[in-house]
């Protein structure tokens, strides 16, 4: 199993937000409009219709999170497709998809890709040099686990 994977100067950047942090991300997505519109854009379906119509940007727009959306994007993670998430979830509310964005969160991390879950991570992450360049993310070697011994 590979334990590197390559991202180009072009990334595969998707975005999510919940209810309440929409309008903090359409905010934060206009303000960058400029460095978004060098990337590929992959969004929560009601967050990706927002981000099309606010930025005049395409967005590939998956289903809304609480029906598939959330784990559609851990998909994409985990078959190597994204590159960075912006995901403002909620601090404050219980989503009905709880159970989902913990497992988007979990992925992200088990496949250690590029993760901003407030504006000022975000804003860190779009202002690094490293976001036009190619660079070698590395994975964690999971061979152990594949290769594990399983209960007879
Ligand atoms: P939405 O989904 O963009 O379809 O609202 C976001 C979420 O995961 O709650």
């Amino acid at each position: 199993m590979p334990t590197d994977r390559k991202i180009s100067g072009k990334k595969n950047i998707a975005l999510v937000a919940h209810d309440n942090k929409k309008k903090d991300l359409i905010e934060w997505a206009v303000h960058n409009k400029n460095v978004l519109s060098q990337h590929q854009l992959v969004a929560t379906g009601t967050t990706g219709t927002m981000l099309e119509a606010e930025l005049q940007l395409p967005v590939r727009k998956l289903f809304s999170g609480p029906l598939g959306g959330d784990q559609q994007v851990g998909a994409l993670i985990a078959e190597g497709k994204l590159d960075f998430i912006v995901f403002f979830w909620d601090p404050m509310e219980a989503q009905p998809h709880d159970s989902d964005v913990k497992a988007l969160l979990r992925l992200a991390v088990a496949w250690n890709i590029l993760m901003a879950c407030n504006r000022t991570t975000a804003d860190f992450i779009l202002t690094s040099f490293l976001m036009n360049e190619d660079y070698i993310v590395s994975i964690p070697d999971y061979s152990g686990y594949l290769k594990r011994r399983l209960p007879s």
